[in-house]
C-alpha cells in the first residue's frame, strides 16, 4: 500500500532506462547498417571502375597460376595504373585498401604489396562473392596503417567482397575493398549521443510528470486508504457497538418478554382467581349467590323451552350456630366443607347446581324434572346424609338439614320468588322440628306473615305489660300433695284473643324478645312466691321455664342472684326448667352456668326430656335435680307399650342417677296410676289441674287432692 511512488521509481525508472538503452541501441544498429550499406555501395561502385580497368589483366592473371608469372603481372602497367588510380582516388574517397583474390583465396593484388601472394583462405565474404557471385560487406574497426595514407589511426571501415564477372557472367576474381566510414560513424555517434541526451531529457521530464501524478495518486490512495481504514475502524467499532447494543436490546427484549410472559400468566391466574372468587364461595368452592342467580336464570330459560320442571332446594343447617359458637369457626368451616362435599357427591348430574349463599345456607337446583318426586327423593337423601356425624378431631359435629323446596313454574316464575318460597318452606321445616324437607305451599306464606305480625304484637305486649302468669300444680306422689307449681305465661291479645305460648315463645326467642319476657316472668314468679309465703303456703316450689337465649345471656346468673336478694326468696323454692337443647347449646358453658345456678341453691330440671338428642349419660353430667318426662311419652302411656317402657326405663335410670322424675301432661287416672306404679316422683297435668291464675290456684292449694292419686287396686 502507498508504495506506488516506490514501485513507480523502481519499475518506471528501470523501464525508462531500458527503453532509452534499447532505443539508442536500435538506432545505433540502424545507423551501422545504413553506414555498412552506404560503404558497400561506394565499394561496389569503386570495384566496378576497377574491374573495367583490370578485367583483361585479371583474365590473364587468373589464367596463370605460377607465382613467378603472377609476380610479373604485378609489374604490368595496368597494375601500376591501378595503383595510381587508387592513390588519386583515395584522396577524394576514403578508400583504405583494395585487394583482389583468385577463386582459391590467394591474394593476387593488394594495395599493401607484402600481402600479394598470401593465401587468405575461404571466409564468409569470399565464399559469398566467389561461389554465389554476391557481394558481402562487414563493418569493422581497425588500427591500421593504410597503404594509401600511411597514417595510424583507429578507423571504422566497411569491408566488402565483390565478385569480378567475365563477359559470360563468370566470377573470375574477388575484390576486397576497405572503405573508411570513420567520419560518418563519428557523426552518427554524435547524433546518437544527442538523440540519447534528448531522449533521456524527454523521458526524465515525462518521468517527473508521471512521478508527480503517481505521487498525487499515491497520496490520494494513501489518504483514502487511511480514510478507508478509519472508516473500517469506525465501522468495526460501530459493528461492535451495534452488536453490543443488539445483544443488550435482545437481552432486554427477552427479559421483557419473560417478564411479560410471567405477568401474563400471573394476570391470567389473577383473572381466573378473581373470576373464580366472583363466582364461587371461597370456603367450599361451590357457586356463590351471584353465580347461582346467573345459572338459575339460564336453567329457568332452558326448562321453559323444554317444558320441564325445576326444583330449588333451600338448605339450612340445624344447630350450625351452636357448633360455630361452641367449638369455634374452624369447626364450623370444617363442617361446611364436609357438607358441601356431601352435596356435590349427591348432585352429580350435569344440570345440577349447588351453591352456598350464606353462612349455613345452601341451595341446590335440580333441572329437567318431569315431576317433583325426584326433588323429594333428593330431599330424603340429603336429610339422611347430612344428619350423619362429621368427625372433627376428638369431636363429632352433629347437624341436620332443614330443606325447603320450591318448584318452577308452580311456586313462582322469577328467581326471587322461587328462592323466597323455598326459604319459607325451609323456615317451616325449622318450625316443625327440623331435620326434614318440605315442599312450599301457599299457606306457608300466611304463617310467615302471621309470625311477623305476632312479633310486632309481642313488642307492644311487652311495652303494655299485657302478659299474665298461670300456675299449674305439680303433685308429689309420695307426699300426695301439691308440692310445687309451674309458672306458664299467658297472653290474652285484645283483638286476637288468647295466644298460646307454643305460638309466640319461639318468635320471642328468635327476636330475642324472650329476654324481656323472661325477666318479667322471673319478677312475676318471685313476687308470687313471696305472696304465697306471706299467705302461709311456705313449701310451694315455683318451676320457671328458662329459654336457651336467656341461659346464653352472660348476665343471667347474676340477675337471678340479684332478684333472689331483691325479693328475699329462698332459693330452694325456685326450680328453673331448661330444655335439653338449651343445655346442649354449649355443653361446657351450660354445665358451668347451671352449676353456678345450683350454687345459688336453686334447683334445676330438664324440661321435655326425651325429645332432644341428649342421652342419659350426657344428662348425668349436668348439675340437675329433676327430669321432666315429655308429654308425648305420657300421653298414651296406658295403651302404648313402647311409651310405657320408655317411661319405666327413664324413671329407673333417673333414680339411679339421683334425679327425681316429673311426668308432664297427665290427663287421666290410668296414666296417673301407671306413673305411680313405676315410681314417678311428681305428676303434672290437666288430670290434676290446668294452669290457673294465682288466685284460682290458691283455692286448689287449700284442697285435698290425694283422692286424685288414688289407684284402683
Ligand atoms: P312446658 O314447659 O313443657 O309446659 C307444659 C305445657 O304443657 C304447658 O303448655 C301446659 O299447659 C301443657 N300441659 C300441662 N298439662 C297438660 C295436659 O295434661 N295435657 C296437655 N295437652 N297439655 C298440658 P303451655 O302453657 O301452652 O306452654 C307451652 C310451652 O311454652 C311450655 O312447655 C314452655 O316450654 C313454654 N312456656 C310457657 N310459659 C313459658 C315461660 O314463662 N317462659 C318460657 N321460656 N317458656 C314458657
Ligand atoms: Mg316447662
Ligand atoms: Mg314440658
Amino acid at each position: 500500500m502507498f508504495r506506488l511512488r516506490r514501485y513507480f521509481l523502481i519499475v518506471g525508472g528501470g523501464a525508462f532506462l531500458c527503453f532509452t538503452l534499447l532505443f539508442t541501441y536500435a538506432s545505433y544498429l540502424h545507423d551501422r547498417n545504413n553506414l555498412k550499406h552506404f560503404g558497400e555501395r561506394e565499394n561496389i561502385t569503386l570495384a566496378g571502375y576497377l574491374s573495367t580497368l583490370l578485367i583483361d589483366t585479371l583474365k590473364t592473371y587468373t589464367a596463370r597460376n605460377l607465382p613467378s608469372e603472377r609476380a610479373q603481372l604485378l609489374e604490368q602497367p595496368e597494375i601500376k595504373l591501378i595503383d595510381r588510380f587508387l592513390s588519386d582516388f583515395s584522396e577524394k574517397y576514403p578508400i583504405l585498401k583494395v585487394k583482389v583474390f583468385d577463386l582459391q583465396g590467394q591474394t593476387i593484388y593488394s594495395t599493401v604489396k607484402k600481402e600479394v601472394g598470401v593465401q587468405k583462405g575461404m571466409n564468409t565474404g569470399l565464399k559469398s562473392a566467389a561461389i554465389d557471385s554476391r557481394p558481402h560487406s562487414e563493418m569493422a574497426f581497425k588500427d591500421e596503417i593504410t597503404s594509401l595514407s600511411g597514417s595510424l589511426f583507429k578507423r571504422a571501415i566497411v569491408e566488402t567482397y565483390i565478385p569480378v564477372l567475365s563477359e559470360d557472367n563468370k566470377v573470375i576474381a574477388v575484390f576486397e575493398l576497405y572503405s573508411d566510414v570513420t567520419e560518418l560513424v563519428t557523426k552518427s555517434n554524435q547524433a546518437l549521443l544527442i538523440f540519447l541526451i534528448l531522449q533521456s531529457v524527454g523521458y526524465i521530464i515525462l518521468f517527473i510528470l508521471l512521478y508527480i501524478v503517481v505521487k498525487r495518486a499515491d497520496s490520494m490512495i494513501k489518504s483514502q486508504y487511511y480514510q478507508l481504514n478509519e472508516s473500517h475502524a469506525l465501522l468495526k467499532d460501530a459493528k461492535v457497538n451495534l452488536e453490543k447494543t443488539v445483544q443488550e436490546r435482545t437481552n432486554e427484549l427477552s427479559e421483557t418478554v419473560k417478564r411479560l410472559e410471567s405477568e401474563i400468566v400471573e394476570r391470567k391466574n389473577k383473572e381466573e382467581k378473581i373470576h373464580h372468587l366472583a363466582h364461587h364461595d371461597t370456603l367450599t368452592g361451590l357457586f356463590n349467590r351471584f353465580s347461582l342467580e346467573i345459572k338459575l336464570e339460564q336453567a329457568i330459560a332452558q326448562n321453559t323451552r323444554s317444558n320441564k320442571q325445576l326444583a330449588i332446594l333451600f338448605i339450612d343447617l340445624d344447630r350450625f350456630k351452636i357448633i360455630n359458637d361452641t367449638l369455634g369457626h374452624k369447626a364450623g368451616d370444617h363442617l361446611l366443607v364436609k357438607v358441601s362435599e356431601k352435596l356435590k357427591a349427591l348432585c352429580q348430574r350435569q344440570t345440577d347446581i349447588v351453591a352456598r349463599i350464606g353462612g349455613d345456607e345452601f341451595v341446590i337446583v335440580l333441572s329437567e324434572l318431569t315431576s317433583p318426586t325426584f326433588a323429594a327423593l333428593t330431599g330424603t337423601a340429603l336429610v339422611q346424609v347430612l344428619s350423619l356425624p362429621v368427625e372433627y378431631g376428638k369431636h363429632e359435629l352433629l347437624t341436620s338439614p332443614s330443606i325447603g323446596i320450591a318448584i318452577y313454574p308452580d311456586d313462582g316464575e322469577s328467581i326471587d320468588t322461587l328462592l323466597k318460597n323455598a326459604d319459607t318452606a325451609m323456615y317451616h321445616v325449622k318450625e316443625s322440628g327440623r331435620a326434614n324437607f318440605q315442599f312450599y305451599t301457599r299457606s306457608m306464606n300466611k304463617l310467615i306473615e302471621e309470625k311477623m305480625l305476632l312479633e310486632k304484637e309481642l313488642r307492644t305486649a311487652i311495652k303494655e305489660n299485657s302478659f299474665e302468669l298461670y300456675y299449674q300444680p305439680q303433685i308429689c306422689t309420695i307426699e300426695k300433695r301439691i308440692c310445687g307449681v309451674e309458672a306458664l305465661i299467658r297472653w290474652n291479645h285484645p283483638t286476637m284473643g288468647f295466644i298460646s305460648p307454643e305460638r309466640f315463645i319461639s318468635i320471642a326467642e328468635e327476636s330475642k324478645l324472650i329476654l324481656d319476657i323472661g325477666t318479667w316472668v322471673i319478677d312475676q314468679a318471685f313476687r308470687q312466691i313471696i305472696s304465697w309465703n306471706t299467705q302461709g303456703y311456705k313449701d310451694i316450689r315455683m318451676a320457671i321455664n328458662v329459654s336457651a337465649k336467656q341461659l346464653e345471656s352472660s348476665s343471667f346468673v347474676s340477675n337471678i342472684e340479684h332478684k333472689l336478694k331483691q325479693y328475699q326468696v329462698k332459693p330452694d323454692l325456685i326450680e328453673l326448667e331448661v330444655t335439653e337443647s338449651s343445655a346442649m347449646v354449649n355443653p361446657e358453658e351450660a354445665i358451668s352456668k347451671l352449676q353456678e345456678i345450683r350454687d345459688l341453691g336453686i334447683e334445676l330440671a330438664i324440661d321435655d326430656f326425651g325429645t332432644g338428642h341428649s342421652s342419659l349419660s350426657y344428662i348425668q353430667k349436668l348439675p340437675i335435680n329433676n327430669l321432666k318426662l315429655d308429654r308425648s311419652f305420657v300421653m298414651d302411656v296406658e295403651h302404648n307399650k313402647n311409651n310405657a317402657s320408655i317411661c319405666l326405663a327413664t324413671i329407673s335410670l333417673a333414680h339411679s342417677l339421683g334425679f327425681k322424675v316429673v311426668a308432664e301432661g297427665v290427663e287421666n287416672k290410668l296414666q296417673s296410676q301407671y306413673l305411680q306404679d313405676i315410681n314417678c316422683d311428681i305428676l303434672q297435668g290437666f288430670y290434676f289441674s290446668k294452669p290457673k291464675p294465682a288466685q284460682e290456684l290458691e283455692k286448689l292449694l287449700n284442697e285435698d287432692i290425694s283422692n286424685l292419686l288414688e289407684t284402683d287396686t
